[in-house]
């Protein structure tokens, strides 16, 4: 099988690694040449360019560009491909995606590999990024059966756990536990940095620990991801966090008038919930 892979960053990038080290000939396109020559020279693909013609014999595609350059990148490729060639995606949410790409292409099929690191670019890119990750595929009714299992079992290959749903559903369930955390953790950054004593800031920058660390990551991570984020799955990421907010104002009114039980109530309840979120 011949691969392509469009947008040679962190996710394209990682996964032109693994492809190619698993014997498949992988053939890259990225918007600058620079990225190219860097993807050749770094064994993540066999050849590479910015003109999408390279891809023409290829199988199956994964587009791994920003989300806003999806559904302009399929347009772009599909007059080289045969009527046989899989298309998938890598992006982050799914629904506008999903359906819009099945119009243009019906052998589409939707990802999302949840992996990745707070760094962005080829020079970001790691082997085995995506073991031990999960993956959600999202085909539509209509999504033919032979490209639902070819994706599924090149995302296996390459270590991931698969699970398959809707769209709606894996937008929904994201907004959750990926797109709200970026938000809420970028607002923890952001008032430490707006905290207007100067010696608290410095100090507290000197102490900032694995604590910190963890929860300061997603929200000091991929700017452009974050704002896609927000821009393609904005009424879920909304609600969610207009829920979130429903609930600080909880938190802070225990504190406030020093319900302790009920804050105590709260801090068990999510001590118990976490490792069913954290597997
Ligand atoms: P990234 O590191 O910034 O890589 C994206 C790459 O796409 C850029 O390096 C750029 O390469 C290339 N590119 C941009 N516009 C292009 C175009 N019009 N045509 C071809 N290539 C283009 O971003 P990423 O983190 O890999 O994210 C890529 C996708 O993965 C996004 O859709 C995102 O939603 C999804 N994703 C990200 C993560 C994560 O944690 N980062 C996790 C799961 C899924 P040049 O160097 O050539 O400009």
């Amino acid at each position: 099988m011949k691969i392509g892979i469009v947008g040679l960053g962190l996710i394209g990038g990682s996964l032109g690694l693994d492809l190619t080290n698993q014997g498949y000939d992988v053939m890259g396109v990225s918007r600058q040449l620079k990225t190219c020559n860097l993807a050749i020279e770094k064994k993540i693909v066999k050849d590479a360019s910015t003109d999408f013609k390279i891809l023409g014999q290829t199988d199956l595609i994964f587009i791994c560009t920003p989300i806003a350059q999806i559904l302009p990148s399929i347009e772009k490729i599909i007059k080289y491909l045969s009527r046989e060639t899989i298309i998938t995606d890598v992006g982050s949410v799914k629904g506008e995606i999903v359906d819009h790409a099945t119009q243009l292409w019906q052998n589409f099929v939707g990802s999302h590999p949840m992996a990745g690191t707070a760094n962005q670019g080829i020079e970001a890119a790691e082997s085995h990024l995506f073991d031990h990750a999960s993956c959600v595929i999202t085909p539509l009714p209509q999504t033919s059966r032979d490209a639902i299992d070819k994706v599924t079992t090149i995302w296996r290959s390459l270590g991931c756990q698969v699970y398959k749903t809707t769209p709606e559903i894996h937008d929904q369930a994201v907004a959750w536990i990926s797109h709200l955390p970026v938000m809420i953790s970028a607002n923890l950054i952001n008032s430490c940095v707006n905290n207007d004593n100067e010696e608290v800031v410095k100090l507290a920058k000197k102490l900032a620990s694995s604590g910190f660390r963890d929860t300061s990551r997603v929200g000091g991570g991929n700017v452009e991801l974050g704002l896609m984020m927000a821009q393609y799955n904005r009424e879920k990421i909304l609600s969610c966090l207009k829920e979130y907010q429903e609930n600080l104002t909880i938190i802070i009114d225990n504190i406030e008038q020093k319900k302790w039980p009920e804050l105590e109530t709260i801090l068990t309840k999510t001590q118990e919930e976490r490792p069913n979120f954290i597997l």
